[in-house]
């Protein structure tokens, strides 16, 4: 159990902001893509209305991203200040590594939605996307080591 109590959250994703995951994800297949997620907090959870990419710097960026640091700066100290974090897995399910939670604690207190996406199977090649709430809290307030928590994903 959480400490929501009981109100169901989720992050909503406008259809503009779907299309660019997708379309970013696939045009770096077969590498990881990354960028930062937009928006505001809303009724029962988070809504997520823009997504600006930010190029993958790792030097194995097929299994791993590692966001350019010049393109990251200017990314976090935009205003609106990001609420989100994206990046893909090219190769496997859209769920959390143990480095992408080890990775968590780099995030700023702002980031509050974490989405992982993968390349779509089947006809359609509609991308698979999980969304996640980042808790650095425990039930009873107390500050916790950052945790995902996987909330649906809903229309804007
Ligand atoms: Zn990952």
């Amino acid at each position: 159990m959480t400490a929501s109590q009981g109100i169901p959250q989720s992050i909503r994703l406008s259809s503009s902001v779907q299309h660019m995951l997708g379309k970013h994800l696939l045009s770096c297949y077969p590498q990881e893509a990354c960028g930062i997620l937009l928006g505001a907090a809303a009724a029962g959870g988070m809504c997520i209305d823009n997504y600006v990419p930010v190029r993958n710097v790792a030097p194995d960026p097929l299994h791993s991203f590692v966001p350019d640091p010049g393109e990251w700066i200017r990314a976090v100290y935009r205003e609106p200040a990001p609420v989100g974090f994206f990046h893909s897995h090219p190769h496997a399910a859209p769920w959390p590594s143990l480095a992408d939670l080890n990775g968590l604690s780099s995030l700023g207190p702002e980031f509050k939605v974490y989405l992982i996406g993968s390349p779509g199977t089947g006809h359609t090649g509609t991308p698979l996307l999980n969304g996640f709430l980042i808790q650095r809290t425990d039930s009873n307030g107390s500050a916790q080591t950052p945790a995902l928590q996987h909330v649906p994903l809903s229309p804007a």
